[in-house]
C-alpha cells in the first residue's frame, strides 16, 4: 500500500517511520512511504505557504495553491486516490476506519500547520477529513503518522502474527483479553489456571469473557455496537447480575 503525505515538516516523520514494524514494512515492499513538502510548490522567492486571514483574526492560514499544486503534480489531477486532509473537524478516526483504509491500494494525507486550510482546499481537494481525537494539535503530522500506522499493522504480512490484528482491542468491537507471559508467579500473583491448562476451547472462553468483563467496565459504549452472539449475552447478564 502507498502512503502519500503532504507536509510542512516531512523531516518529523522520517524518524518514526525509518524504526520498529513500519521500516521492516517498508524494507519488504509492503508499504511505501512517500513524503512531499508543500514548500517545494511555491514559485516566490519567500516560498510562502501561509498567508494572514481575510477578515482578521490571529494565526495564518495555509494557502491553496502550494497544497493544490503538490497534490495535482503528485496524484494527478482529479487525484487517483482518497485524499485525506487531517483536521479536527473531520471524523473521528477509529479501528473501523483504520479498516476502510487499508482496503485501498493508495491514501493521500495532508497535514496542516498554523490556523489550518484555506476553505477551498477542503471543499475542492480533498475527498475525506480525519480527525485523530477531540484535542488540537499544532500539526497534523503526529495524525499522519497515527494513521499510517493503525493502517500499515492491518495490512496482510505486515504483523508478525498475522492473527494479531483481528484479536486487538477495537478490532471486533471489544477490547481485548488480558495477557501473561513467563513467570508463572510474580510477586503473589499467579497466571489464571485455565492459560496455563492447554485446553483450547477453555482459554478460548475465557478470553471472550474477560474482553466482555473489560468492555462492560470500561467501554460500556462500545458493547451497544458490538456484534455479540447469544452466548456473549449471557455471559454479560452473568456478569451484571454479579455486580448486583
Ligand atoms: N484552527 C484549526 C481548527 O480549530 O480546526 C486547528 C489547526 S491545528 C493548530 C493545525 C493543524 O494540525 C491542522 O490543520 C491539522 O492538520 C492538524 N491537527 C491538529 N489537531 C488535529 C486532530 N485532532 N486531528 C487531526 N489533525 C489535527
Amino acid at each position: 500500500m502507498r502512503f502519500d503525505v503532504f507536509t510542512l515538516l516531512p523531516e518529523t516523520l522520517n524518524p518514526y517511520l525509518s524504526a520498529s514494524i513500519l521500516e521492516k514494512a517498508s524494507a519488504r515492499g509492503l508499504i511505501e512511504v512517500h513524503l512531499h513538502n508543500i514548500r517545494d510548490y511555491t514559485h516566490d522567492r519567500h516560498h510562502t505557504t501561509d498567508d494572514t486571514p481575510y477578515g482578521g483574526g490571529g494565526g495564518m492560514v495555509m494557502k491553496p495553491e502550494p497544497v493544490f499544486e503538490a497534490v495535482e503534480t503528485v496524484l494527478g489531477s482529479p487525484p487517483v486516490c482518497p485524499v485525506i486532509l487531517l483536521t479536527p473537524q473531520g471524523r473521528l478516526f477509529d479501528q473501523k476506519i483504520a479498516i476502510e483504509l487499508a482496503s485501498h491500494p493508495q491514501i493521500a494525507l495532508i497535514s496542516g500547520r498554523y490556523e489550518g486550510f484555506d476553505e477551498r482546499i477542503r471543499q475542492n481537494l480533498v475527498t475525506d477529513e480525519i480527525s485523530i481525537g477531540d484535542y488540537v494539535l499544532t500539526g497534523g503530522e503526529l495524525p499522519a503518522l497515527i494513521l499510517i500506522d493503525a493502517v500499515s499493522r492491518l495490512l496482510p504480512g505486515v504483523l508478525g502474527d498475522p492473527t494479531g490484528a483481528v484479536d486487538d482491542s477495537h478490532g471486533l468491537g471489544l477490547l481485548e483479553y488480558p495477557h501473561y507471559t513467563r513467570p508463572t508467579e510474580f510477586r503473589g500473583q499467579r497466571v489464571p489456571e485455565v492459560l496455563l491448562s492447554g485446553d483450547h476451547a477453555k482459554i478460548e472462553a475465557w478470553r471472550r469473557e474477560q474482553s466482555l468483563r473489560r468492555t462492560l467496565a470500561k467501554r460500556p459504549d462500545m458493547l451497544e455496537k458490538a456484534e455479540l452472539t447469544a452466548a456473549d449475552k449471557k455471559i454479560l447478564q452473568k456478569i451484571r447480575q454479579e455486580e448486583r
